[in-house]
């Protein structure tokens, strides 16, 4: 099995880890109802999507519970 030659100091795991910080989460206003939701996304608050009602609303909030 590979072992590392020399353990890894403050400093380099620091380094390492400095990409892993989260990224706030971007957000928009549903034109339907005002919620705020995921750009590109249904509304899971109403299930609109460009002006209509894609999904029933309510049914919506099951599938898009990831977020
Ligand atoms: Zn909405």
């Amino acid at each position: 099995m590979a072992v590392p030659k020399r353990k890894t100091s403050p400093s380099r795991r620091g380094m390492r880890r400095s990409h892993h910080a989260l990224r706030t989460e971007a957000h928009a206003e549903c034109g339907n109802c005002g919620e705020l939701k995921r750009p590109h996304h249904v509304c899971s608050h109403c299930g609109h999507y460009d002006g209509r009602e894609v999904v029933a609303a309510g049914k919506a909030l099951k599938v898009a519970v990831r977020q």
